[in-house]
């Protein structure tokens, strides 16, 4: 039986994301989640999930959604960020089932100072609720990491409370990712943050479950965001293992990881990682800073080849009257970019386990 028997094509909410997730867990492979900042890009990890008949997870991170309604709108109250993610999940959701696969629509990391903008996303995942009884969103992340931990599960709870009401997933981060990104810098975080304790990870599931099933703990287990030379920082996707078993034993659960669990700072790990992170219950692994170099890539490489055409709208190599459209047309340069990014998001589809899966 494949996920399209279970799960519609395009994209799901409600009970359909916790289908998707628990097919993940049950076939034990983790769906890889690429950043969205424009359409093209959107259309690049889509058409990649076809082609590798994979499910797929679209995110939209604070910045990257004000980028998507305009780099230039004014945004001091979060309305580019809402305006942006709103606009980003109607075009996904006009599209997404064109393209064959089950599609979770995410949005990424909302620290504290930023749930104005979690808010707008909520109160429009509520009015689609309204007019379609589905939400608009798939799933949220709140990330109060930075926050004690009773204050982080009291938000999230108060968050998932609404939320359930019109199934929307929610992930919640508990321990920090390191590195930079989307300019929330963790760089200098003491090490020892990075690792989440088995208890907290229980503390979060019994709070959670009392309200609903539908939720992921991205937990830190030395991820960074980024990819950085090796440091003094290891990624230890072991730890990750405790958390289930500490959790299992305590429900008496008969799952193997009865926690979904999330990977943030994908980009750069080994294979050896990534796999045994899913092992240990892993169902979704953020891609972001490796798909921004690979969509890069294609259009680098055709800048530096054609650059001779590129000059002038009329007259290259070929002749001084020789006309260069076919060159800078957009869609030709930027489908390079969208080719090679295709290719960064198979191998993440690869690598995660999630390909054939449809
Ligand atoms: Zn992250």
């Amino acid at each position: 039986m494949g996920l399209l028997d279970i799960a519609p094509a395009g994209v799901v909410s409600g009970k359909d994301v916790y289908k998707v997730f628990d097919y993940a867990r049950e076939h034990k492979f983790a769906i890889p989640a690429f950043n969205i900042t424009t359409s093209s890009v959107a259309n690049s990890a889509l058409e990649a999930a076809r082609d590798a008949k994979s499910p797929l997870i679209l995110q939209l991170s604070q910045g990257g959604a004000a980028f998507f309604a305009g780099k230039s709108l004014p945004n001091d109250n979060q309305q580019a960020s809402i305006a942006g993610a709103v606009a980003a999940a109607h075009y996904i959701r006009s599209i997404a089932k064109q393209y064959g696969v089950p599609v979770i629509l995410h949005s990424d990391h909302c620290a504290k100072k930023l749930l104005p903008w979690f808010d707008g996303m909520l109160a429009a995942d509520e009015e689609y609720f309204k007019q379609t009884g589905e939400p608009l969103f798939s799933s949220h992340m709140l990330d109060l990491s930075e926050e004690p931990k009773e204050e982080n599960i009291e938000i999230c709870r108060k968050y998932l409370e609404r939320m359930a009401k019109i199934g929307v997933w929610l992930e919640m981060e508990i321990g920090i990712t390191g590195g930079e990104e989307d300019g929330v810098n963790n760089e200098h975080v003491h090490n020892s943050a990075l690792y989440t304790q088995p208890e907290d990870i229980w503390d979060i599931y019994k709070s959670f479950s009392e309200i609903t099933p539908n939720f992921s703990i991205a937990a830190g287990f030395g991820n960074v965001h980024g990819v950085y030379k090796p440091g003094n920082v290891s990624l230890r996707p072991e730890l990750l293992r405790e958390h289930q078993d500490y959790v299992r034993k305590q429900v008496n659960s008969d799952k193997e990881n009865p926690v979904f669990l999330v990977f943030h700072g994908g980009s750069g790990s080994e294979k050896s990682e990534i796999s045994e992170a899913v092992k240990n219950g892993v169902v979704k692994m953020n891609v972001d800073t490796d798909t921004q170099y690979a969509y890069l890539e294609g259009i680098r490489d055709f800048v530096l080849n054609k650059k001779d055409y590129l000059m002038s709208q009329v007259g290259n190599p070929e002749g001084k009257d020789k006309p260069n459209k076919k060159f800078y047309d957009p869609r030709v340069w930027l489908r390079e970019g969208e080719k090679t990014m295709v290719k960064r998001c198979v191998v993440a589809f690869n690598d995660l386990n999630s390909s054939n899966k449809l």
